[in-house]
């Protein structure tokens, strides 16, 4: 009993549930109280003595008027309880209650010995009803119930029974057996009380723990595991978000992509792939300023959101460049990989989260094929090459080939004999829809995706067409696209259509731009190699345009290289006249042809022949021409030379 009594408010949340519903219950215990004990000292003779009868009633009265006081103000207050506090009040609760108890029982007993039997009866029914109120009032704490019941009915008892009155005796068992039914019943009913608290904490856990596995959860789906950045779900619910509320800033959304990724997973593995992007999120995370977020997309693209105008959003994409430009040092290895970076701002490049990702993307592919990397933010001139590019696509989409594109030709000639030596045939494509396109414009396109085979396939097919109106020592020179290399039934075409051609292997050239192969050197070579042991010959085009180092072209499957015609441009001044001599000397080394591009003058001519070039080819000989026009042109250049 008494370990029962000392329990009081040790389990925190009875504690808690029974201290708020009491909060809520002893507000009415105490005007109860007061209402019924006014009742009687307003009906109290006056041969009661004064203390008895005011100055005793009175002062309980008041210290119970200060107690619903305080209950009152306890009700306005909304702040949530804990455990300790609820403990400390319930203990109080008990001690205010055994003494108010006590007071008020010692005062109505007293009492008895004063006035009629019917004023005695109206003091017995006050102590019982006023008892049962207050018990009730308790319920929720049944051990404060039990002792205010306690201190008021067995005494109770007692004294009705030994005034010998049978009305009394009467009130005092009806009293009594109330009193014990009551306990009971509160007792039963504070059961129920328990374990709906307790139900209803085990609920409230289960859902809390049901919530936080579930955020968990939600973090997980939004983060890459590798890096541990956010990842393409998170990137998109973060720009529609960003785009759903900014209404009057401005922010920016950047697409990040490595250049040269790939050949690290193909040369190094998998693994040194991983770690190299783990070093770049943990790069990245230290050197981005607060207001942006780098996300992991998949593979070797990342995202960027950057709150703030083009001149922040161009501040950290320059950062984000420069620090991904650094190398990286994997155990014993030294990677570079660099990266370019596309950005498009809201609202200026758009305002729907669909339209800046395709602006971020087509600047990202602007940074990447026509910067050669960098940093690139859309602007609106960039909008309308996307039209046009559009539209471009759109176009070859619906081109038959076969019909829409013819050949043009341009001669290779020998600087010495001034002979021509090979014809290169360059696409044409009158388009029913768009008109005129020139192949500047259509093959990147071309390029993003198979269109290019079918573009390659047809001018190869149709060169060799050509190749039958022309004499037989007179070569042809096809351009080939880099996506050519990664594409063995464009091989197997090649092979079959010229096999049925009955034209000889070598008087077929192939021209594969340097930046082409220096994506990735590995696979070009496998491809190239296979196309020599055809007895296809290669050329190395734009030679100098595509940084390749001395040892790249010396491990490549190379039989000429043509150098670009920027530098021939150049042979004037000192320096461009240095550059071709180094790249013609490193030609005669390397034991590889030389073919000197855009020679549009005598005096270029002259420079090139005093250096060892033996091989032209520019306006100065023959601009690109409609292929019929091929054997006439072929007949004049040798007469001229002959002459
Ligand atoms: P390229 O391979 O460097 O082709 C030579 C380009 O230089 C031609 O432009 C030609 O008109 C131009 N050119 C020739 N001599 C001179 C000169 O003395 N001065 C100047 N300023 N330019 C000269 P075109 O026909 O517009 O071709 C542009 C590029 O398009 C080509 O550059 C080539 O990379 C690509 N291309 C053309 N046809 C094909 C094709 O069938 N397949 C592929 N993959 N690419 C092609
Ligand atoms: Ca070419
Ligand atoms: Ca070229």
């Amino acid at each position: 009993m008494l370990r029962w009594y000392a329990s009081v408010g040790d389990d925190p949340r009875i504690a808690v549930a029974q201290a708020v519903s009491l909060q809520r219950q002893l507000p009415f215990l105490y005007a109860l109280l007061i209402f019924n004990s006014v009742g009687v000292v307003l009906s109290e003779p006056r041969q009661t003595p004064l203390l008895l009868r005011t100055l005793f009633p009175l002062a309980l009265i008041a210290i119970s008027g200060l107690r619903l006081l305080h209950w009152l103000g306890q009700t306005r207050r909304r702040e949530r309880l804990r455990p300790p506090e609820a403990r400390r009040r319930l203990r109080l609760i008990m001690l205010i209650a055994a003494s108010l108890a006590l007071a008020y029982t010692g005062w109505a007993l007293t009492l008895l010995r004063y006035g009629d039997p019917l004023r005695q009866a109206h003091v017995m029914i006050y102590l019982t009803a006023t008892a049962i109120g207050c018990i009730f009032c308790l319920s929720v704490l049944p051990q404060a119930a039990l002792l205010v019941g306690l201190i008021i009915m067995p005494p109770f008892v007692a004294v009705c029974l030994l005034q010998q009155n049978t009305m009394h005796t009467v009130i005092a068992v009806d009293g009594g057996l109330v009193f014990v039914v009551l306990l009971r019943v509160l007792f039963n009913g504070y059961d129920y009380f328990r374990q709906q608290v307790v139900s209803h904490t085990r609920f409230k856990r289960q859902h809390d723990e049901l919530i936080r596995l579930n955020q968990e959860n939600e973090r997980l789906a939004r983060t890459d595991s590798l890096t541990g950045l956010p990842n393409r779900r998170r990137f998109h619910d973060d720009l529609a978000e960003l785009v759903e509320t900014t209404t009057a800033g401005v922010f920016a959304v950047g697409l990040f992509d490595l250049d040269r990724f790939k050949p690290v997973n193909d040369t190094f593995g998998h693994h040194v792939g991983d770690i190299l992007l783990i070093q770049l999120a943990e790069r990245v995370r230290a050197m981005l300023p607060g207001g942006a977020t780098f996300y992991r997309l998949g593979g070797d693209e990342f995202g960027l959101l950057v709150s703030g105008d083009a001149h922040v959003a161009g501040n950290v994409g320059m950062r984000l460049c420069r620090a991904l430009d650094e190398p990286f040092t994997i155990g014993e290895l030294t990677i570079a990989v660099g990266g370019s970076l596309g950005i498009a701002l809201f609202p200026a490049a758009g305002r729907l989260a669909t339209e800046l990702f395709d602006r971020a993307d087509y600047a990202l592919y602007h940074a990447k094929r026509v910067q050669g990397g960098g940093l690139c933010i859309f602007t609106h001139d960039l909008e309308s090459a996307i039209r046009r590019d559009r539209a471009i696509e759109a176009a070859l989409q619906a081109c038959v080939f076969e019909d829409e594109f013819h050949l043009y030709g341009q001669p290779i000639v020998g600087a010495r004999t001034g002979r021509v030596e090979a014809i290169e045939l360059l696409a044409r494509w009158t388009s029913p829809l768009i008109g005129e396109v020139v192949p500047a414009d259509f093959i990147a396109i071309a390029e993003r995706s198979t269109l290019i085979h079918g573009i390659t396939l047809t001018v190869f097919r149709k060169g060799l067409e050509v190749a039958r109106l022309l004499p037989p020592d007179v070569a042809l020179s096809f351009n080939v696209s880099a996506c050519d290399l990664h594409s063995p039934a464009t091989f197997d075409a090649i092979e079959r259509d010229l096999l049925a051609s009955g034209i000889a292997p070598s008087r077929i050239w192939f021209e594969v731009t340097e930046t082409a192969v220096m994506r990735d050197p590995t696979a070009a070579s496998r491809m190239l190699e296979r196309l020599r042991q055809l007895g296809i010959r290669i050329a190395l085009d734009d030679f100098g345009t595509g940084h390749s180092s001395l040892s790249n072209l010396h491990q490549l499957p190379l039989d000429k290289v043509k150098i670009d015609r920027s530098f021939v441009n150049d042979l004037q001044a000192q320096r461009g006249w240095a550059v071709v001599e180094a790249m013609v000397g490193l030609c005669r080394a390397l034991s590889l042809e030389c073919v000197a591009e855009g020679v549009q003058n005598a005096e270029q001519l002259e420079t090139l022949l005093r250096m060892g070039c033996e091989h032209v080819q520019g306006f100065l000989f023959a601009e690109p021409m409609p292929v019929e026009r091929l054997p006439d042109v072929i007949r004049i250049i040798g007469r001229r030379a002959a002459a």
